[in-house]
């Protein structure tokens, strides 16, 4: 079933092009449906992810992103400034790793960090 919601949510990943925090998507969100909640949008978060619709991004010390899933594998890039998160459009591969033992890998990310071109120039934030 597709509602109202979830199309919205779909539509502003699919617009924007990188991915978004919850915030983000909920402050989209409301420009579109301004009654939209943010327990509905966590909600269906939640279910997207469970359907393999959504896929979420943790970069330490940031808060989780969602990203429609993407047919290739590739790097993401944060930009130190604005703290924004972008997909690059490069073909890449994780290189295999043999873990020690006891370790389960569930996943894996390329992530480079800079300035983007709206910030670029700016000061990179001492952090
Ligand atoms: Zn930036």
């Amino acid at each position: 079933m597709v509602t109202k919601q979830k199309s919205i949510i779909y539509k502003i990943l699919e617009e924007a092009g990188r991915p978004l925090t919850r915030e983000e998507i909920l402050n989209q969100g409301r420009t579109e449906l301004p009654r939209l909640g943010s327990a509905t949008v966590d909600r269906f978060i939640k279910q997207m992810c469970e359907n393999f619709e959504l896929v979420g991004l943790s970069f330490p010390g940031q808060p989780t992103r969602f990203e429609l899933p993407a047919e290739k594998e590739h790097p993401h890039f944060i930009c130190r400034v604005c703290e924004k998160v972008f997909d690059l459009d490069i073909p890449m591969r994780l290189p295999k790793v043999t873990l020690p033992e006891g370790f389960h890998l569930s996943g894996g990310e390329v992530v480079y960090s800079g300035t983007c071109p709206k910030c670029d120039g700016k000061a990179i934030k001492a952090s």
